[in-house]
């Protein structure tokens, strides 16, 4: 059923109780020609594109919980494409245009939102080290506005400009950054492409793979065996756990991140403004709670909760940033499993086995890649050859030495 204002009249007319479901619940086929492995937003995103932009649409997508239970539904729903290295840059823009015609391509409203990101810089290093990035992603074709201190008075009166140890100086702005809707993304992506054939199978959860002779042939799942002939991995946070059932060892550590809400207040923050002095980032949601994080919780774990020493860590450094935000109410928290390379860039690569395909490392910033990951991760498949966009995302990079590291701290994943 396509949703339009035609068909929400019609369904208003009888109460709105004969909507369609918006994807199907199918029992498992005996094979596909390809399963893809997570349905979170990268992997409901590549069986989209699979079937849209490939025609290949025997797939089935394998979620071990229920789509969205995953990071794509814990995030803090920040896009942005304000990236400084070649390896990067364009492919996060591409993800950007796709957001920005996400909606009407899939038919599903995912509340995209280009309200600017600002990130503040507090010296005049750092506001150098802006004005790179920012020339960078000018060279790109995309947009970047260096804002000094006056002008960013103007637009976010209650920073605290007067903090002597933080001191505010200015921000790089990109204007088309914002947010979206997280698992509206999901949701989007999974009626997009069961519309397309595509089977999303929900509580069955992958446990091995058949693999003979170096191919992939199927995998046993809590649902019996599905035999496939390409797998595609995109299990964000599980990478190394699902990875190692195919015999590899990843270059990813599991790390938890997380989020808070606060309690609903007035509109007034009408940006996404991260600290430059710390690490917090902050958003208003439309039902006026304000949506906030930090660093990740910096030990390994699979667990999707954190630990109170980084509850205080992030809202210290939000108070230096809006010593408002000190008498407001966190509602609640959550946590989300990242996976951290070592560079803090991502994998969308094959694998050394014929028919099996990797999608990972997305650390926490793989929201705003969803809709050129699974772009990029689809082409990979149903090709057998990397994307122009995404081939500096190569998993022997880690064997040869050829690093993506945007922020430049090394091989250390818990700091990127
Ligand atoms: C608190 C938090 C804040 C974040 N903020 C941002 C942000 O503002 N902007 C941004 O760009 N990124 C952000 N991120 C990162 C972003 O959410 C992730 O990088 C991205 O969602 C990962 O891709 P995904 O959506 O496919 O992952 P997921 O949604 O985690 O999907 C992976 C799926 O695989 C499933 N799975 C795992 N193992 C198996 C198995 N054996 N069998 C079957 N299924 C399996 C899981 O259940 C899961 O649903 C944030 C993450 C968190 C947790």
């Amino acid at each position: 059923m396509k949703y339009s204002v035609f068909s929400l009249m019609k369904n208003a007319l009888s109460g709105h109780k004969h909507w369609g479901r918006a994807w199907r619940d199918p029992e498992p086929k005996p094979n596909y020609d390809v399963v893809i492995i997570g349905g979170g937003g990268h992997g409901l995103a590549t069986a989209y594109y699979l079937a849209k932009q490939h025609g290949i649409n025997n797939v089935a997508v394998l979620e071990k919980g229920w789509i969205g239970s995953g990071n794509v539904g814990r995030n803090t729903t920040i896009i942005r494409s304000n990236y400084q290295l070649n390896g990067n840059e364009p492919f996060y823009e591409w993800s950007m245009k796709l957001w920005e015609n996400l909606e009407q391509d899939m038919n599903f409203n995912a509340m995209v939102s280009q309200r600017g990101v600002i990130n503040l810089y507090h010296s005049e290093t750092q506001r150098d080290d802006y004005a790179r990035r920012g020339n960078a992603m000018r060279l790109h074709g995309v947009d970047a506005e260096l804002l000094d201190r006056e002008q960013l008075r103007k637009k976010l009166p209650y920073l605290d400009y007067e903090n002597a140890r933080f001191p505010i100086q200015g921000g790089l702005m990109q204007q088309r950054g914002g947010t979206v809707r997280h698992d509206g993304v999901a949701w989007g992506f999974a009626r997009g492409a069961d519309a397309c054939g595509v089977d999303i199978i929900q509580n069955c959860e992958v446990k091995g793979f058949k693999i003979e002779n170096g191919t992939v042939l199927g995998i046993e799942t809590s649902r019996g065996y599905i035999g496939a002939k390409k797998v595609g991995m995109a299990v964000a946070g599980h990478a190394s756990q699902v990875a190692s059932m195919a015999g590899m060892k990843l270059p990813i550590e599991s790390h938890v991140l997380q989020a808070f809400v606060s309690e609903g207040i007035k509109p007034y923050l009408d940006n996404v403004v991260t600290f430059g002095a710390g690490h917090f980032y902050v958003s208003q949601s439309d039902k006026g709670g304000l949506v906030f994080g930090g660093d990740i919780d910096g030990y390994n774990s699979y667990a999707q909760r954190g630990n109170l020493p980084m509850v205080e860590h992030v809202i210290e450094a939000g108070v230096a940033m809006i010593p408002g935000l000190s008498r407001i109410k966190v509602l609640r928290s959550w946590g989300g499993i990242m996976d951290m390379s070592m560079d803090g860039s991502p994998i969308i690569d094959k694998t050394h086995i014929n028919g099996l395909y990797l999608n990972c490392g997305w650390c926490y910033g793989g929201f705003k890649a969803t809709p050129a990951s699974g772009w990029c991760f689809a082409h990979t498949i149903a090709t057998d050859s990397p994307h122009d966009l995404s081939a500096a995302y190569r998993l022997d990079r880690f064997k040869s030495g050829n690093m993506l590291d945007e922020k430049g701290m090394g091989a250390t994943p818990n700091l990127h």
